[in-house]
């Protein structure tokens, strides 16, 4: 038996409750307002003689639910079209002020209010304030993505310009995720921006994935690189891997969990020395530029549901010859580490052999 919105705002507001049957970490996120979190029949009191209303997120999966309630004797209902078609009709209009900042994309067909909304209550984490992360972070805020999390520990300094294009000669000594911070709430101050101004660690990496929707991977060293992979994986978190060396780029999407992730190609951290960092092997600002871009056109797609992403797929340029090409990877490895038929990797903190040398990472950072 299904109830649709407009039905239930026809019933009177104490004869019924609504019970969130989404993860933990959705619910935390955002639910109906009062609505329960469900963990289990057992788990919960029922208030006698009131509908209880079942959501998931987009109408179905809470089916099954409401057929076991029915059985056990409750007035069970599922919400037609789930939390997301609540979220739509409960966001608040978008305001005229919204309206012209963002007139460009939201007449697209593919972005429209629904779209812009969207992106107003989509969080996004971008990992490294520097090459890759100054033209994300940049495109990301003046998309209106309303939460925007920014992470470096590292401070500006003036050779890191040719390429940061977020950071300004004035910010010199200061540190980038704040730096990066200011130039976003200039650019547009409908949305907020957090700045993390330490490096992602094993131990702090779960708590503050965790809080984001979709993660850009814009550090520059391998380590962290397969830290964000593992955690992502870990978490279910869907991301957006990139690098970047001279005139070459390279983009890839993971969205959990039937395609490739970073470590299912990459495999191992390399050795150190063996790949040359950015400070050794130089790179053109451009192609950061263009890089760090798709990586927010990722971001932008995957939190509208439209067009393709680059899962399983490495979207590969060389800024010289103009060629670019895409490397597919149709399946996962099976002896993927984090994400084959035996993982290794299962939780961050209990699995020694996997080491993150974090304190260490500066000195082979690759992509700078
Ligand atoms: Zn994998």
């Amino acid at each position: 038996m299904e109830l649709t919105l407009q039905q239930i705002s026809d019933m009177p507001d104490d004869s019924y409750i609504y019970v969130d049957v989404r993860s933990e970490i959705a619910y935390q996120h955002g639910h109906i307002a009062n609505a329960v979190y469900w963990n289990g029949i057992d788990n919960i009191t029922f208030p006698e003689n009131k509908r209880i209303i079942v959501y998931c997120t987009y109408g179905e999966n809470s089916i099954p639910l409401v057929g076991k309630l029915k059985k056990r004797g409750f007035g069970a209902y599922n919400l037609s079209g789930g939390y997301r078609e609540w979220l739509i009709h409960n966001s608040e209009e978008l305001s005229d002020e919204e309206v012209n900042r963002y007139n460009r994309q939201i007449i697209l067909p593919q972005v429209g209010s629904d779209g812009q909304r969207k992106l107003n209550n989509a969080k996004v984490l971008i990992i490294g304030a520097g090459g890759l992360g100054s033209p994300a972070a940049l495109y990301l805020a003046g998309a209106g993505i309303g939460t925007i999390g920014i992470m470096d520990a590292d401070t500006v300094s003036i050779s890191n310009l040719q390429r940061q294009i977020i950071h300004n000669t004035e910010n010199a000594d200061q540190n980038k995720a704040e730096s990066a911070k200011l130039a976003l709430q200039k650019l547009n101050n409908k949305i907020t921006v957090k700045a993390y101004s330490y490096f992602l660690t094993a131990e702090n990496a779960e708590e503050i994935i965790s809080k984001y929707d979709f993660i850009i991977d814009a550090a520059d060293n391998f380590e962290t690189k397969f830290l964000i992979n593992d955690v992502c994986v870990l978490l279910k978190k869907p991301f957006c891997h990139a690098g970047i060396m001279r005139f070459e780029g390279q983009v890839m999407t993971y969205v959990p969990e039937e395609y490739p992730c970073y470590r299912c190609i990459f495999e191992e951290i390399p050795e150190r020395g063996t790949i040359p960092n950015c400070s050794q092997a130089g790179i053109i600002g451009a192609v950061a530029g263009i890089i760090g871009s798709i990586q927010a056109l990722e971001a932008i797609k995957y939190i509208l549901g439209i067009g393709e992403l680059l899962i399983g797929k490495m979207f590969i340029i060389d800024g010289l010859s103009m060629k670019t090409r895409i490397a597919e990877f149709a399946v996962k490895n099976k002896n993927c580490k984090v994400c084959g038929e035996t993982p290794l990797i299962k939780t961050l903190s209990k699995t020694p052999s996997i080491q993150y040398e974090l304190r260490e990472s500066k000195k082979m950072s690759l992509y700078s």
